[in-house]
């Protein structure tokens, strides 16, 4: 019965590749695809040399900070991403943001979690807090792209998601559209926590995209103000550093 109904399902709503959108191939005899075997190395992944806090590729390996690091100071302690922000990652998020493919969200949490699962261990984390969207952005698309993924690390490694203590309380413009200084003003009390307190010590929190890191440190300041000590940050992707 259980096999007639999950047939049924993928029928109806069959699952995608999340880098070509086309259909994944199902049998109930194997287990299911997540990614089609022509986009198998589609994404490029993260790898050595990062920067030491916010995780970007770096070009030189000498270099421990990216440019943007070595001449600021962040609230966060440590920032990791799983792919370049390019190419069919970039086309991917969009569609899973903009054309409601929530459903992508199960492999990107997967993904995260079997790549940063051990480092999430080792920070210690106790509550994933995803980057929450406005109420009026969120009543727009429906749905928070870094809650589902929030959603599905926590359940993969066994550690509670706080969708609701970290609210956006101030709309802002698209980051990519300002300069420096008018990115730092949008941000402005941009988060507000729900309680006056927060009583976890070691915070992850999660977005789709990291691209100036003022969102992140935006987020982790207010959380340390209410009360968390060491706020760290996942991205599903990143640009380059250099
Ligand atoms: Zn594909
Ligand atoms: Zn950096």
């Amino acid at each position: 019965m259980k096999i007639v109904k999950e047939s049924l399902l993928h029928l109806l709503f069959p699952p995608r590749c999340p880098f070509c959108d086309g259909i994944l191939f199902h049998s109930v005899f194997l287990p299911p695809e997540q990614v089609c075997s022509e986009c198998l190395d589609r994404q490029e992944y993260v790898k050595e040399p990062v920067c030491q806090k916010c995780g970007k590729p770096l070009e030189d390996e000498r270099e421990e900070y990216c440019y943007d690091c070595s001449r600021r100071n962040w609230e966060y302690v440590q920032g990791k991403a799983l792919w370049v922000y390019k190419g069919t990652v970039r086309d991917s998020l969009y569609r899973f943001k903009y054309h409601n493919r929530r459903e992508y969200a199960r492999y990107y949490g997967r993904e995260l979690a079997r790549i940063y699962g051990g480092w999430i261990r080792r920070c210690r984390i106790q509550a994933i807090i995803p980057i929450p969207l406005s109420r009026r952005r969120l009543r727009q698309r429906g749905f928070n792209q870094a809650d589902l993924v929030a959603r599905q690390v926590g359940k993969e490694l066994g550690i509670p998601v706080y969708s609701h203590l970290l609210l956006r309380v101030r709309d802002t413009r698209a980051q990519k559209e300002l300069n420096d200084e008018e990115r730092k003003n949008n941000l402005k009390r941009a988060f507000k926590t729900r309680a006056n307190k927060v009583q976890l010590d070691h915070i992850l929190l999660i977005d789709d995209i990291y691209t100036t890191g003022s969102t992140m440190n935006e987020a982790a300041k207010e959380l340390k103000q209410a009360g968390a000590v060491r706020v760290y940050c996942l991205s599903i992707s990143i640009g380059r550093g250099y």
